[in-house]
């Protein structure tokens, strides 16, 4: 199938192009930019453009931050084609359940992506955690915003998530391998003087069967990169490391030590959208978003020192 990329930026040059260019289901056959150009493929300067010139364009995936992500799906769904959003779906919940109701009114597919879910270690560590009893389980998401996420200032402005944006990915993980749902029961936000969103967090979570969950985010860690989901159970410690690349039990390896971070993750997403494309409806899972949501509506905000590039 054709499909048009949208919002030539970090993640679409990173993983969007590659990805659809080794994959079997998909073709490039253009972009929409502002600025960036792919290439060896046409670029349109808008969507309308890119509808009214190549309607046998019927799938568009959107790369674009949260907040300006929002009218262009609405358009693209209007339009009656197929949208894959990145993460996070949206800026607020209630956009997320519009544009599923939208899509379904026209009858075509939308599909919220949850990268980090397709990391090589996650199916392993849900299966091995559903035979087992959790005791505690902690998420350490530890990286530098200013190697990650150079210039984006969107971040930092009201719907950017602030670290809440690649951390959101660890709670797309452990909504994917915990067995049963979890709630924020507290939080403490670390906001810089002058932005609007945290630069760190501490989350403290409800777990059913009595378990203790926490998470701990921060932006400016410049040493080792963290991105490791522990679970202590009655069989041993489960580590997810390298964003859930790699798993181990009690230091034994349970997926190949040597999985680089990302691997496989986007070519997984574009044969998964290709699947439900072919199948019809909707894939749309809010439970990562909701516990972002809920950790701001319930947060307790701590100033820290101004952030600048
Ligand atoms: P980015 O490079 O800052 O922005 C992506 C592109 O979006 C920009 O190049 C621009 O494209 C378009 N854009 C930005 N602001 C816009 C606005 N106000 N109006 C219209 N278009 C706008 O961001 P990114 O890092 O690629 O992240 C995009 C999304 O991918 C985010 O939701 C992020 O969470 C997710 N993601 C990022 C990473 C990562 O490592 N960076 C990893 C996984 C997922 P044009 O100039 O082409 O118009």
């Amino acid at each position: 199938m054709d499909i048009a990329l949208i919002g030539i930026g970090k993640i679409a040059r990173d993983a969007h192009v590659p990805a659809i260019a080794t994959s079997p289901d998909w073709e490039l056959a253009a972009t929409v930019s502002r600025h960036g150009r792919v290439e060896g493929v046409q670029d349109y300067p808008d969507l309308d453009t890119l509808f009214a010139q190549r309607p046998d364009i019927r799938v568009v995936s959107l790369c674009l931050p949260p907040v300006p992500r929002f009218e262009y799906a609405v358009q693209a769904l209007s339009a009656g084609r197929h949208v894959m959003l990145e993460k996070p779906p949206g800026a607020t919940l209630a956009e997320v359940h519009a544009l599923e109701a939208l899509a379904r009114a026209h009858r075509v597919s939308l599909f919220a992506t949850w990268h980090s879910r397709e990391a090589a270690g996650v199916a392993a560590a849900k299966s091995w955690l559903a035979e087992r009893a959790l005791r505690s389980l902690r998420v350490m998401w530890k990286e530098d915003v200013r190697r990650w996420h150079p210039g984006q200032d969107w971040i930092w402005e009201p719907g950017g998530m602030g670290v809440f944006d690649p951390g959101i990915n660890a709670l797309s993980i452990v909504t994917e391998i915990l067995p049963v749902p979890i709630h924020v029961t507290s939080a403490v936000l670390e906001v810089p003087e002058n932005r609007q969103t945290p630069i760190a967090a501490r989350l403290d979570f409800y777990h059913p069967g009595g378990a203790e969950i926490a998470a701990d985010y921060d932006f400016r860690h410049e040493g080792e990169q963290t991105w490791t989901i522990e679970a202590e159970t009655d069989a041993g410690l489960m580590r997810l490391t390298g964003g859930g690349a790699h798993l181990s039990v009690d230091g034994g390896d349970l997926v190949d030590p040597n999985v680089p971070a990302l691997a496989g993750e986007y070519p997984r997403l574009y044969a998964k959208f290709a699947q439900l494309i072919q199948r019809g409806g909707c894939d749309v899972d809010l439970a990562p978003m909701r516990l972002v949501a809920d950790a701001l509506a319930l947060g307790r905000r701590v100033a820290a020192d101004p952030f600048n590039w």
